[in-house]
């Protein structure tokens, strides 16, 4: 397992450890046992399973393509989680994401273990018949593994909708009979998927910076305002002045949640800059969001990246560097790409006071710790980006009853989860020595120890 993630598996081992909170009825050897048991289950995936798949293209070539599936814990449920398509996957990477899925379906009671799945491509050199070809091919190689009581995958980081439904539709072939609807997430809502799933992790990053802004700075005001703390400090100063917020990645996440900022009227936000794979576009007095959506819409995903196309698009922005965004001067960065944005080399450039992970592992452990010693506050993905797991659930339930709730009521029961979720965690957060992700990853561990200690695992 990478390094990074054995780094912070034993940093929330050892703080659950000191914090007196593990396994509390047990003493002494016992104790130490459970504890070497639980940092080696975390700390190593259940199973690895990888393939080629061997896809015949339409120039009449044939391409061997790495995939992988990763089965990292399911005490708590079937494994779940997404499947991505990047050209830069690799086995290290989904094991690290399996890890955090494991940690995020525990942190915010879904009945779900952790798994990841990757497929070495980049999307957008296929046609979408070699695309359709590949999610057969994978769900035909790894079809013993997945299932609504085994394994349910989702989207990730190149898929969405259309790869699941194709997904979904070989899951139903290879196991005919079965119940199927529950054997992926993420699926079109014409194809028995849910409501409100498209949106549901966006919306769920911006609530979760909302409702900590709101909720618990506001209701602590006083105490803060004696505390040089800066998430305070931005807080007390939002009430004068809009805070500027800085959105990188305008995908399914970012662009719903920049939306969602830019429509609030609970927080006053402006959207000064957005980047994508190719450009930052900047604007101080705040960017056009619906139109930046509108015209990525039609636009395969890209944001406007010259002169011309901003015309076209009717937004007044200056177009910059992609990387430029980081670095902006603004109040809050939204990080809705890929990991590993923020690292040692531009750490030090980093001016927000307030960041939110909207992506998975966006920042590393080293600019973890540097930025949260010089007081950032950092809202860690498994707490802000938890939406579309939990809708996932929601999906997976309605398929289950075929029973279809409302999208007014799917977002009730998802705003509902992740307020269970901050109030569990976030009044820890006063007062405590341990940062944000330091008490989610606590949380979750905690609540994992607990349930492998009744299953008799942790001798
Ligand atoms: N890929 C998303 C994540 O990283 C969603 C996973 C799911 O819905 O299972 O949380």
């Amino acid at each position: 397992m990478e390094e990074q993630t054995r780094t912070i598996v034993q940093g929330s081992l050892n703080a659950l450890l000191e914090s007196d909170q593990f396994l509390p009825e047990l003493q002494g050897q016992m104790r130490t046992q459970a504890f070497t048991s639980l940092s080696a289950i975390l700390s190593t995936p259940n199973k690895i399973h990888k393939s080629f798949l061997r896809i015949p293209l339409d120039n009449g070539s044939v391409v061997r393509i790495p995939a992988f599936r990763v089965h990292h814990n399911d005490a708590l449920g079937p494994y779940k989680g997404g499947i991505r398509f990047h050209e830069s996957v690799n086995e290290e990477e989904v094991i690290n994401l399996a890890f955090l899925m494991t940690l995020k379906n525990a942190l915010h009671n879904v009945p779900f273990g952790g798994g990841k799945g990757g497929i070495v491509i980049n999307p957008r050199e296929y046609s979408e018949k070699e695309l359709n070809l590949i999610c057969r091919k994978y769900v035909r190689y790894f079809s013993d593994e997945i299932g609504p009581d085994k394994d349910i995958p989702a989207p990730d980081v190149g898929s969405g909708e259309r790869e699941m439904d194709w997904m979904m539709a070989e899951f139903k072939k290879v196991h005919y009979g079965q119940a199927y609807l529950g054997s992926f997430t993420g699926k079109s809502v014409a194809n028995g998927g849910s409501l409100g799933r498209r949106e549901a992790t966006g919306k769920g990053v911006y609530f979760t910076f909302r409702y900590l802004m709101n909720e618990y700075v506001k209701a602590n005001e006083q105490m803060l305002a004696s505390s040089d703390n800066a998430f305070a400090a931005t807080a007390l100063a939002h009430a004068n002045r809009p805070l500027t917020m800085a959105v990188q990645g305008f995908g399914n996440v970012g662009s719903v949640a920049a939306l969602e900022a830019y429509k609030s009227t609970e927080i006053s936000n402006r959207i000064v800059a957005v980047s994508d794979r190719n450009v930052t576009l900047y604007n101080e007095d705040g960017l056009d969001i619906p139109a930046l959506i509108h015209f990525t819409a039609s636009n395969r995903g890209d944001l406007p990246a010259t002169p011309a196309e901003l015309d076209q698009a009717n937004v007044a922005a200056e177009i910059r560097g992609r990387e430029e965004l980081l670095t902006l001067p603004v109040d809050v960065l939204l990080l809705a790409a890929l990991e590993n944005q923020i690292h040692k080399d531009n750490m030090k450039e980093i001016k927000a006071k307030i960041i939110i992970e909207g992506a998975n592992a966006p920042t590393t452990q080293e600019a973890d710790e540097y930025l949260s010693n010089k007081g950032v506050i950092i809202i860690p993905d498994i707490l802000a980006n938890a939406g579309g797991v939990i809708v996932s659930y929601f999906e997976w339930l309605q398929g289950r009853e075929t029973q279809f709730y409302t999208e007014a009521e799917v977002h009730r029961l998802l705003l509902e989860k992740m307020k269970e979720t901050m109030d569990a965690i976030y009044p820890q957060f006063f007062g405590d020595p341990f940062p944000l992700r330091q008490n989610c990853y606590i949380h979750s561990v905690k609540k994992l120890s607990t349930v492998l200690y009744r299953q008799g695992k942790l001798y």
